[in-house]
């Protein structure tokens, strides 16, 4: 069977483009959206997300702030920082890179950010929004999923949704999503008894376990779509996702690669939430 391979990145590069245009007329009703961005410590590969988040924020003309703590930054010091971010009427988002260090609780972080501002989605209120089908912002990885399948011609409605994961950040918001599209959704787990039985009844099979290459042919039925939330790098140091691509792909009607499938999406939704943020 030939497949739909699902370009994150040709997909997240409109969404970011719309997001540099919407900037630009808001700049021209003399509004200036801004992003702060606080990071605490140095950890690498947070370093890295944050520099991409903040070359996305120039390209789209969003204004991003930047704030980076030392690792040994205080609970009392950060929530005072995002006080004065909440009250700030120019910031319009606040984003706190996680993980945070150990001495800091970081549910108590995500909970002080005001959920007008919380362009991350993350908030008890925010993800309450999503389950109550209300007003709110949608975490990143989730809503560039759904962005993916709906810009790719996939329809959701009436199909058979299966997730596997249930984290907070992917898992279940995913699943909330894919339901709120009238989706029939079903959500696997590490305690899912027969997973195979489950995954094989999907039309489209959504994969956050954090398990390299561990979804191969045999769990996936012949035409299904299938999104790989997973990033691992290999032994040889490549990227590859949770999803064993070379075997699952010509089973697919289409799927998304490691890398250049789901990754992008994440950024060019935060850069679509920091627009939402305007109206919210
Ligand atoms: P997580 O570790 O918090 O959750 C993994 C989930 O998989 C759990 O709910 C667990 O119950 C389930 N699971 C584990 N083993 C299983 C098994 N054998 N059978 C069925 N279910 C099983 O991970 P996460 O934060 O949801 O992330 C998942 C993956 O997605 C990771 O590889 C992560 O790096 C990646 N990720 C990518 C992005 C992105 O921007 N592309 C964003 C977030 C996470």
């Amino acid at each position: 069977m030939s497949y739909q391979l699902i370009d994150g990145k040709a997909i997240s590069g409109q969404i970011k483009e719309e997001c540099r245009m919407k900037a630009e007329e808001y700049r021209e009703k003399g509004i200036e959206i801004t992003l702060a961005v606080v990071q605490v410590g140095n950890d690498p590969a947070s370093g890295v997300y944050v520099r991409n988040k903040k070359r996305a924020c120039e390209a789209c003309g969003i204004r991003s702030l930047s704030y980076e703590l030392p690792e040994d930054t205080g609970e009392e010091q950060l929530l005072e920082l995002i006080g004065k971010l909440n009250a700030d009427p120019a910031v319009n988002g606040i984003l706190v890179q996680l993980p945070l260090p150990g001495q800091i609780d970081e549910n108590k972080v995500i909970r002080a950010i005001d959920v007008k501002k919380d362009v991350d989605g993350f908030h008890p209120m925010s993800a309450g929004a999503l389950c109550t089908g209300q007003k709110g912002f949608v975490s990143c990885t989730p809503a560039g999923i759904i962005e993916l399948l709906k810009r790719s011609g996939i329809a959701i409605a009436g199909k058979e949704c299966v997730v596997i994961g249930r984290s907070n950040i992917v898992g279940k918001p995913v699943a909330l999503l894919l339901l709120a599209e009238n989706g029939t959704v079903t959500v696997c787990h590490s305690r899912t008894k027969d997973l195979k039985e489950v995954t094989k009844r999907a039309d489209i099979l959504v994969v956050a376990i954090g398990k390299p290459r561990f979804i191969t042919a045999d769990y996936v039925k012949e035409g299904a779509a299938v999104i790989d939330v997973g990033i691992h790098r290999n032994e040889n140091g490549k990227l590859c996702g949770d999803v064993d691509f070379d075997s699952v792909a010509p089973k697919c009607s289409a799927i998304t690669p490691v890398p250049g499938g789901v990754g992008p999406m994440t950024i060019a939704m935060l850069m679509s939430n920091c627009i939402a943020s305007v109206d919210l």
